[in-house]
C-alpha cells in the first residue's frame, strides 16, 4: 500500500464550502490540505481534475448481516461492507441486538464476533436494548465504557423489541446519566397494530395495502411523545427515518422549548414515494415506515435545506427478493431495503443536481454531522489534518442508470432499478487505502475496524 498518496486537482467539498485543494496522506491519516502540494511528497497520485473531493459518507443507520429474530438477511459483513466501500461509504454504524437474557456487553461481543475478520472498511455499533429491568438501569453505562454510547429503541414490533412508555422513560434517565443517546424508531404501536389488523380482517393483506397499515399520525404521535419524554429525562434523542414532514416539525417545536432531540430522514423518504405500492413492484419498497405521499419528500428535502433535519442514514437491510415474494402479503414481509450502495449518488442527483440542497449541505448530513452526532468528530467526518484519510473522489460528469447487477449487494434487487443518477465515484480511500476504484472493490476483507466513540452530553 502507497504510504502517501496525493488526491490532485480536485475541489475539496466541507460544510464551510468547495475549494481546490490536494490532499496529501501519510499512512492512515490526512497529512496536508492545500493548493499545489508537491508533487515529489507522494508514492501515488490521484487525479481528481474536475472532481469533487469529499469526506467518505459515515452511514449511521445500516443492518448488515440482520437478525430480528423472526427474519435474517442473507448477506455477512464481507458483502454489506464491500458495497458500502463501493458506494462512498467509509464508516458504517450498524447494530447489535440484546436478545432476551443478554447483556449489553454479550449482546456487543456477539456482534464482534460475526463482524471479526470480515469488514472492509470501519464501523461502529449501536446496541439495541430490549431488556434493563428496573433497578439495573445503570447497566446501560457499558455503552460508553465500551465505545457504543448510542442506544436504539422501538415504540412498536411486540414481542421482540416494543418498550412501553414506563421502559422508554427509565432507558431515558439511565442514558441521560451515563452519557449514551437514545435512537428510537417512533411509530405509535397501537395505531399501527390496530391498522393493521383491521386489514387483515377485511382480506386486505395484498403488498399495495402496506402504507395503510402505518398510517404518518403513528409515527407524529410516537415522535411527539418520545419528545416529550426525552426532555422530562433531560436526554438527548434521536428520532430515526422521519418518514414525514411533520415528523421532524414536531422535533423541532420540540427543540425550540429546550428538548435535545435530532431528526434523520433516509433517501427512500426523500426520492420515492408510495404510488410505489400500485406499481408493479410492491415488493421492493416494503419496509417500515413505509412510502408516503409524494408532496412529504418535496418537504423534507426542504427542511434538511433548512437544518431542521440533521442527517441522512439508509437504513439498509439487503433482503433478498425471494424473501420479499414469499408470501406477497405485507403483514409476512420481512420489511427493509438495500441502500448503502446508492445513497451518495442518490443524493447528489436528486439533491445537489436538481437544486435542493447544496454540495457542501451535502456533506454536511452525509459525513459531518453523523461524526459529530455519533462520537467521531474530528477522525472522521471532515477532510482535514489528522484525520482518518477517508476520501471520495467524485467525478460529476458521467450519466449512470442504477441497476441491480451492477451492485455489490446480493439482494437482487434495487428500488431505483432504473434510476439515472448524475456523477460516478471514481476512488474511495479507507484511512489511506483505495477500497474501489471504478466502481470495482479493491480494498481488503478484515481491515475495517471497529472505531469506539464517545458522546458527552
Ligand atoms: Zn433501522
Amino acid at each position: 500500500m502507497a504510504e502517501r498518496i496525493l488526491v490532485r486537482g480536485g475541489k475539496v467539498v466541507t460544510p464551510e464550502g468547495v475549494f481546490p485543494a490536494d490532499v496529501l496522506t501519510l499512512g492512515e491519516r490526512i497529512f496536508a490540505v492545500g493548493d499545489g502540494l508537491p508533487l515529489n511528497m507522494a508514492d501515488e497520485v490521484i487525479d481528481a481534475s474536475g472532481c469533487f473531493v469529499l469526506p467518505g459518507v459515515i452511514d449511521p443507520h445500516v443492518h448488515i448481516q440482520l437478525d430480528t429474530g423472526i427474519y435474517q438477511t442473507r448477506d455477512d459483513w464481507e458483502v454489506g461492507t464491500k458495497a458500502a466501500a463501493c458506494g462512498g461509504v467509509t464508516t458504517v454504524l450498524d447494530f447489535a441486538t440484546q436478545f432476551k437474557g443478554q447483556t449489553l456487553e454479550e449482546a456487543l461481543e456477539n456482534r464482534w464476533n460475526e463482524i471479526d475478520g470480515k469488514a472492509a472498511i470501519d464501523y461502529g455499533l449501536h446496541v439495541m436494548v430490549t431488556d434493563l429491568p428496573a433497578g439495573e438501569e445503570d447497566e446501560i453505562a457499558t455503552l460508553s465504557r465500551l465505545g457504543a454510547p448510542t442506544a436504539k429503541v422501538y415504540t412498536t414490533y411486540r414481542p421482540n423489541y416494543y418498550m412501553d412508555d414506563d421502559q422508554l422513560l427509565r432507558t431515558f434517565k439511565a442514558a441521560a446519566k451515563h452519557d449514551v443517546m437514545v435512537m428510537v424508531h417512533a411509530e405509535n404501536d397501537a395505531i399501527v397494530s390496530a391498522a393493521t389488523e383491521r386489514l387483515i380482517q377485511a382480506g386486505k393483506t395484498d403488498l399495495r395495502y402496506h402504507g395503510d397499515a402505518r398510517p404518518m399520525l403513528a409515527e407524529q404521535e410516537a415522535a411527539h411523545r418520545v419528545a416529550f419524554l426525552a426532555a422530562e429525562a433531560n436526554a438527548r434523542v434521536y428520532v430515526v427515518h422521519n418518514s414525514t414532514a411533520r415528523t421532524s416539525e414536531i422535533l423541532a417545536e420540540a427543540r425550540g422549548k429546550g428538548a435535545d432531540v435530532i431528526a434523520e430522514t433516509c433517501p427512500q423518504y426523500l426520492i420515492l414515494d408510495d404510488s410505489l405500492y400500485r406499481g408493479e413492484h410492491p415488493e421492493w419498497v416494503i419496509l417500515q415506515p413505509p412510502l408516503r405521499p409524494k408532496g412529504q419528500g418535496d418537504r423534507l428535502w426542504e427542511l434538511l435545506a433548512q437544518g431542521v433535519v440533521s442527517t441522512v442514514g439508509t437504513d439498509h437491510c439487503d433482503y433478498t427478493l425471494e424473501q420479499k415474494v414469499a408470501t406477497m402479503e405485507f403483514p409476512t414481509t420481512p420489511g427493509g431495503i438495500p441502500g448503502l450502495e446508492t445513497s451518495l449518488r442518490l443524493m447528489y442527483t436528486h439533491g445537489v443536481v436538481a437544486g435542493r440542497i447544496s454540495l457542501s449541505k451535502l456533506v454536511e448530513v452525509m459525513s459531518y454531522n453523523p461524526a459529530r452526532i455519533f462520537g467521531l468528530y474530528p477522525r472522521k467526518g471532515t477532510i482535514q489534518p489528522g484525520s482518518d484519510a477517508d476520501i471520495v473522489v467524485y467525478d460529476p460528469e458521467p450519466e449512470e442508470t442504477i441497476t441491480a447487477s451492477r451492485l455489490h449487494t446480493i439482494g437482487g434487487y434495487t428500488p431505483y432499478e432504473g434510476m439515472k443518477v448524475k456523477g460516478a465515484i471514481k476512488t474511495v480511500l479507507s484511512r489511506g487505502m483505495p477500497v474501489c476504484v471504478n466502481g470495482e472493490f479493491t480494498g481488503q476483507v478484515g481491515r475495517g475496524r471497529y472505531v469506539e466513540r464517545r458522546i458527552e452530553l
